[in-house]
């Protein structure tokens, strides 16, 4: 029989994919985050992309950029430095792009490393197309259908009425495994095989800053050894269950989605 062209994570599924501290744990072997994000302008960006980070399963979140009074001052756990991205100490996976304005030097500079890369918002317009397609780690790759139609160089309404093709293009286009957001979620992996479908969420989620909490968590849970295909998944899986926790029927900010990813987990788990 043909392979089928879309799956959909059930809950059994993600709770076997969600990472699991052993007894013997310490914070490294659990992994460290690296996130390179937010500017003068947007500092909101890296706080809340370190909100996802902290509750996706990583020992650590290491944030690297102009905001980290900003982070520091609502996230104390975070580990802060001011030495870029290369000199920032040990970092399992990096998320670069929420919030980056124009700082296309952080973005190669992550780029660069040799660990798993999630690329979003501004990331994805500010890195060089060869550099993602040449690198050895895995990049996972989470544009909204605007910013996929700008990659691709269509319009959107055209990545809005072909979403499968669009990500499936996209990723063999980056050989990037690629996370297209909308009100279902696909995910696609370079390699191809096939697209991964959420419809955990809400429309309450189409709300700013909702996918900097995204690209938190799915950076967590590369840094703790997800593949890209499963941290995409399963980052969309818990972000889409937060989203209903979060609301109940009415609005919610970004950050309550943030906080609610807990419940989530448990819910999953
Ligand atoms: P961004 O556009 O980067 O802020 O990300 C928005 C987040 O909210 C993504 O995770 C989307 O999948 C999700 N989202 C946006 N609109 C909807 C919707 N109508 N239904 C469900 N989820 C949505
Ligand atoms: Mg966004």
């Amino acid at each position: 029989p043909a392979e089928p062209e879309l799956e959909s994570l059930q809950h059994a599924d993600v709770a076997g994919l969600l990472p699991h501290p052993a007894a013997e744990s310490d914070k490294y072997r659990r992994g460290v985050v690296g996130i390179a994000a937010g500017s003068a302008r947007y500092p909101g960006a890296a706080v809340l992309a370190v909100s996802g980070a902290l509750r996706g399963g990583a020992g650590a979140v290491r944030y690297v950029g102009p905001a980290a009074e900003a982070v520091i001052a609502r996230f104390p756990e975070t580990l802060v430095s001011d030495r870029g991205p290369a000199k920032a100490g040990r970092v399992q996976a990096w998320v670069t792009g929420p919030g980056a304005g124009d700082d296309a030097a952080t973005v190669a500079e992550v780029l660069a490393a040799e660990v798993p890369v999630l690329l979003d918002a501004d990331g994805l317009r500010l890195a060089e197309r060869d550099t993602v397609r040449g690198r050895t780690a895995p990049t996972l790759m989470t544009p909204h259908a605007g910013e996929a139609a700008a990659l691709l160089g269509v319009a959107r309404e055209e990545v809005e009425g072909a979403r499968l093709a669009a990500v499936r293009e996209l990723a063999a286009v980056y050989r990037a495994t690629v996370l297209l957001k909308g009100s279902t979620t696909l995910v696609a992996d370079a390699a191809g095989g096939a697209v991964r479908v959420n419809a955990t969420g809400t429309p309450w989620l189409a709300t700013a800053g909702s996918g900097d909490v995204l690209s938190g968590l799915g950076g967590s849970l590369l840094a703790a050894g997800l593949s890209a295909l499963d941290a995409g998944s399963v980052a969309a899986y818990l972000h889409g269950l937060a989203g209903r926790f979060a609301a109940r029927g009415a609005p919610a900010g970004a950050h309550d989605v943030a906080e609610c990813v807990p419940r989530a987990w448990r819910d999953v788990r």
